[in-house]
């Protein structure tokens, strides 16, 4: 495994299933009230990922608010959703690798600057990560 590589499993400590869920939603699932905080779903996150949020573990139901359940988000959901948001800002760059200084090296590859990375890229690639 090449240096500046990640496993996205290995970003938080939460099963797969969880984490790449986290993954998916993590820029809704940042909204989000800190643990300990009571709050009603509807007004963090979309009705369509309550339950999924709630069977995953990332909030669990604590009480009522009139009509309405109210929740509190779990320590492992908001340490999995910052773990995932602190990859965002370290991937954040143009490559692939996440940096963004490359030199050209011809017939559609470019190399990345950073030192301890060095990573190869192809074009293909680097289009396909800035979609
Ligand atoms: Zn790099």
């Amino acid at each position: 495994m090449s240096a500046g590589r990640r496993d996205n499993r290995a970003v938080t400590d939460l099963d797969s299933a969880t984490s790449m869920f986290i993954k998916q939603y993590r820029l809704v699932l940042d909204n989000l009230p800190e643990p300990g905080v009571e709050f009603e779903a509807s007004d963090h996150i979309p009705q369509n990922l309550v339950k999924p949020s709630r069977d995953y573990g990332i909030i669990k139901h604590v009480g009522r608010s009139g009509e309405k359940r109210t929740f509190e988000t779990t320590e492992k959901g908001h340490k999995g959703i910052q773990d995932w948001m602190e990859v965002e800002e370290d991937q954040g760059g143009f490559l692939p690798c996440g940096h963004d200084g490359l030199t050209n090296l011809g017939d559609g590859k470019v190399q990345c600057n950073r030192q301890g990375c060095k990573q190869i890229h192809t074009k293909a690639a680097i289009k396909k990560h800035n979609e």
